[in-house]
């Protein structure tokens, strides 16, 4: 927090955060599996979550757009939901059936609603068309915070750390927007992204939007991310009560 912003100011007055802590994560919302481009089976990360300490995991794989991660089609995703409830079925964590569906250039979600409505949690990403224009890449965003079957944005500026820029965002728009619809945005800890990035998470939360801090893992040992996002988290001023994966999977949807 020593980036004089405003640290010193709140500190006289008792009025520093209580920051959140990697003990308070009780799951992962966004991890991958050998159905697309993880490396690892359903059942090797449930065991890598549950050796992390959390809770549960919700897998969102990638949706058919993403072709060339074998992304997931509709009978994919419904052949998957009934692989991760035959896990959970015993497993002592909870393993929970998610996807990382594409907002597509014009918007449109990349899967149907009546495949959407089957899963516990959707969280919803960016991975094509980075050189649209801020106006057009607040279309996409704001049309998938405004569907109700979308929980999540992740991974919101699109950066990759030294190899792609972030496209241009209007992050207290996606923010105001994101905290009524009940919306949460990602934290993602993966090292190449790190975005939200320290100063947009900041941001978010104090325009009341509600985050989620997830690894992306697409192996056992990216369990780790978890450290770096709650770090990130920690920079931005983010305390426990301010990321929802921090409550039990029953009490996580607003
Ligand atoms: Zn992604
Ligand atoms: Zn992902």
């Amino acid at each position: 927090m020593r980036e004089d912003q405003g640290e010193i100011e709140a500190a006289a007055t008792h009025a520093l955060p209580r920051l959140i802590e990697r003990a308070d994560l009780r799951g992962d919302l966004h991890v991958h599996s050998d159905w697309t481009d993880g490396k690892a089976t359903l059942e090797e990360m449930a065991l890598a979550a549950q050796a992390a300490g959390l809770d549960y995991l919700c897998f969102c794989d990638h949706s058919q757009a993403l072709a060339m991660t074998g992304g997931l089609d509709p009978a994919r995703v419904l052949a998957q939901i009934e692989a991760i409830r035959e896990l959970d079925s015993r497993l002592e964590i909870r393993v929970i059936a998610g996807i990382e569906v594409d907002i597509l250039l014009d918007g449109r979600i990349d899967l149907p609603d009546d495949i959407l409505s089957r899963l516990d949690f959707v969280t919803a990403s960016i991975h094509s068309g980075f050189h649209q224009s801020r106006d057009e890449i607040m279309k996409r965003l704001l049309t998938a915070l405004r569907n109700p079957h979308v929980d999540s944005i992740a991974h919101l500026s699109g950066r990759l750390i030294n190899r792609r820029a972030a496209y241009e965002v209007d992050l207290d728009t996606v923010a105001r927007t994101a905290a009524q619809t009940g919306t949460f945005l990602e934290i993602n800890g993966s090292p190449d992204r790190l975005d939200l990035d320290t100063a947009s998470a900041r941001r978010a939360v104090e325009l009341g939007a509600t985050l989620v801090i997830c690894s992306d893992a697409h192996r056992p040992r990216e369990f780790a991310n978890l450290d770096a996002g709650v770090a990130e988290a920690r920079r931005g001023w983010v305390s426990a009560d301010q990321v929802a994966n921090t409550r039990p999977w029953a009490q996580l949807k607003p």
